[in-house]
């Protein structure tokens, strides 16, 4: 699809992200199937979905692992290396979601996302996965230099996720946007 500067931008962005929507949903499905409760983390199973959209549109990437299969993706959309002083967003999600607990009080299991009334239901859809996958079908609409970071450890304080890859792995950006929910959000209490 190619912008037209005589459209109006609201109006074409949604007409782009409604006719991305199954695979948003697909995406957000997939990693919710992905076990990754912190602790113990086993983010690489979650960024390896982020990995293989990655290859799929050949946007480089990377990993950093501060800790074996506690895995940081990022990948970098648009190229920066012709423009070295155009400005850098990064934007971070959390691979990682808050144990389900042992006696699962879950009408199913919640690590096999499921569909009901247009909502989608499973471990971490609304925290922090269903705006990774929102933000994957963005990097495929974006052309300017725009970090995107599938995070490790949220959920226990990002000593091995955000502050590693800014303290320890040379991750630079100018401005950053962390799409995650907080508490007083109403309807983490049905989608969480
Ligand atoms: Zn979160």
């Amino acid at each position: 699809m190619k912008y037209d500067t005589s459209n109006n931008l609201r109006e074409f962005i949604g007409k782009y992200l409604r006719g991305e929507e199954k695979e948003i949903v697909d995406l957000a499905c997939k990693l919710i199937n992905t076990k990754t409760e912190n602790p113990p983390g086993n983010e690489i199973l979650a960024a390896r979905v982020v990995a293989d959209f990655f290859q799929s549109l050949q946007i480089p990437y990377e990993l950093f692992e501060k800790t074996k299969d506690r895995t940081n993706i990022i990948g970098y959309i648009g190229g920066r290396d012709k423009q070295p002083s155009a400005p850098a967003l990064l934007v971070a999600c959390h691979l990682d979601v808050v144990p389900a607990g042992d006696d699962w009080n879950w009408e199913r299991n919640p690590f096999e996302a499921w569909r009901e009334d247009g909502r989608i239901y499973g471990r971490g859809s609304s925290d922090n996965k269903g705006q990774m996958a929102s933000m994957m079908a963005v990097a495929r609409f974006l052309k300017g230099q725009f970090l995107l970071a599938g995070v490790a450890d949220e959920e226990r304080g990002s000593a091995l996720g955000l502050e590693y890859l800014l303290n320890e792995c040379g991750i630079k950006a100018d401005y950053a946007i962390i799409p995650d929910v907080a508490h007083n959000i109403y309807q983490i209490k049905h989608t969480q």
